[in-house]
């Protein structure tokens, strides 16, 4: 049987049988998924051979790179050890230890606890319920509501997607859940105009102290918010943004949450991007790069000051997850994190590979379709526009951004489009000469773009 046919038998079968995320099935039914059959290094290869950069890390995960030995070694060896238990019911086991040491040991000081979940929205549901916990055990059990931004991301299940901004989320299932707020997002290029970008970030940091005011100081628990917004497009806070938003929460108490499923584990350029930011949440939700996607897994990061609350409230804690601390899932992420730690991936970023993208990514902006390219250690878009000086969209929103992506992916190079924001986020390992190809790549592609 030739390959052609057989891709094509493969695609109606998936078309037939799996109901994919975040995709119009009707759609994809109709054209056919692109089949990847397997990876190395920064690349991976589909069915029919073809070899394309990863640009995206897969979903934003794959921080070490493909197909590592350590990792799929430790994975290996832990479950013949102990496929599986859980730590529910006064057990533990191992991995679960020795990950949570060195999570500790990695994280912000004051981050020294650690709950598991499989996922980045299990963790942010998982922060819900302590932050209301936390509150109600402190005897203000009034304070509910968590405030948001508009176009953050904050996952799929009904919590997660109510924290998050996404409208067109909220539009299927009857969201958000009672109890969350939503503010403006820092998104400088798209909505400040001509004002100074500092001022801009004030400004808008500053929606909480309103907000706050508005619902009551008295019923607001926390504020939550991702330090680079990556799925709403990668928008990078004026410096003055976070800070504002640290003074606000102190002036205020309310909990300050970071949602770090993106920017955890070194993707801006430190261990968390609290750090590059430099504010001290309370709660850390975290996914993605801690295992690079070699197993599922996510958690919180409890700061004492909660810990110490919800270690006090003379009950169980009445919630977890079969897979909590999943013995694999845990060799995964201390076998990776090792490898981010040895091979100083995270100081690679930050004077190496992480300097030489960022200043390859700005030449992009010359381009006539570019309007801003931005990036922060290594997590850039390109916002794309028919007329660069007046920042206008394109009359059809999304057009060139999704003409953009599959020119992109159809020349070896995943990209990703928001709108029309392109979006890169490689992984840790990729070298000077794979940046040259993805910088040229890029610009070859929106020369066929316009
Ligand atoms: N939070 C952020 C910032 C994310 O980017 C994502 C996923 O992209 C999530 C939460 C949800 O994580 P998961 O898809 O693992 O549930």
């Amino acid at each position: 049987m030739s390959q052609v046919p057989a891709l094509s038998l493969l695609q109606q079968t998936d078309a037939r049988h799996h109901f994919h995320p975040f995709s119009d099935n009707h759609e994809l039914a109709q054209i056919g998924t692109r089949i990847i059959d397997r990876a190395e290094g920064v690349y991976i290869y589909d069915i029919e051979g073809n070899r394309i950069l990863d640009g995206m890390s897969g979903l934003w995960n794959v921080a070490v790179g493909y197909d590592r030995k350590e990792i799929i070694d430790a994975i290996t060896k832990q479950l013949h050890q102990l496929a599986y238990y859980n730590t529910f019911f006064k057990t533990s086991h191992m991995p679960a230890i020795e990950l949570s040491e060195l999570l500790a040991e990695i994280s912000p000081p004051q981050f020294n606890r650690v709950f598991y979940t499989s996922s980045g929205s299990e963790a942010n549901d998982t922060i819900i319920r302590m932050v209301r916990t936390y509150w109600a055990t402190k005897g203000a059990p009034e304070r509910q509501v968590i405030i948001g931004r508009w176009n953050g991301y904050h996952g799929s299940t009904i919590g997660g997607a109510s924290l998050g901004g996404m409208k067109y989320m909220h539009a299927q299932g009857g969201l958000p859940i009672s109890g969350i707020h939503h503010i403006d997002q820092p998104y400088w290029y798209g909505e400040g105009g001509d004002e100074d970008p500092e001022a801009f970030g004030i400004r808008v940091a500053r929606q909480l102290e309103t907000a706050i005011l508005e619902i009551g100081v008295d019923k607001v628990a926390a504020f939550i918010g991702e330090p680079v917004q990556g799925a709403g497009g990668v928008i990078i806070p004026p410096k003055s943004y976070w800070p504002e938003i640290q003074r606000i929460c102190n002036q205020y108490g309310i909990l300050l949450i970071a949602d770090e499923v993106i920017c955890g584990f070194g993707r801006t350029g430190n261990w968390f991007g609290c750090q590059t930011f430099g504010f001290e949440p309370d709660l850390i939700a975290f996914a993605k790069a801690v295992s690079s996607g070699y197993q599922p897994i996510g958690g919180v990061l409890v700061s004492d000051k909660v810990a110490d609350v919800l270690d006090s409230i003379g009950d169980d804690f009445n919630h977890g997850y079969t897979n909590s601390a999943h013995p694999a899932g845990c060799a995964a992420a201390i076998a990776n994190i090792r490898i981010i730690q040895n091979e100083k991936l995270i100081e690679r970023i930050r004077d190496d590979i992480g300097p030489y993208l960022q200043t390859r990514w700005a030449e992009l902006g010359d381009h006539p379709l570019v309007g801003e390219a931005r990036m922060v250690g290594l997590i850039g878009a390109l916002e794309l526009s028919p007329d660069k000086a007046r920042r206008a969209p394109f009359a059809k929103v999304g057009s060139a951004g999704m003409i953009c992506r599959d020119i992109s992916f159809a020349s070896g190079l995943i990209m990703r489009a928001t709108r029309d924001t392109m979006l890169l986020a490689p992984p840790f390992i990729v070298s000077h000469d794979e940046v040259d190809f993805i910088v040229k790549t890029a610009r070859d592609v929106l020369d066929r773009t316009a």
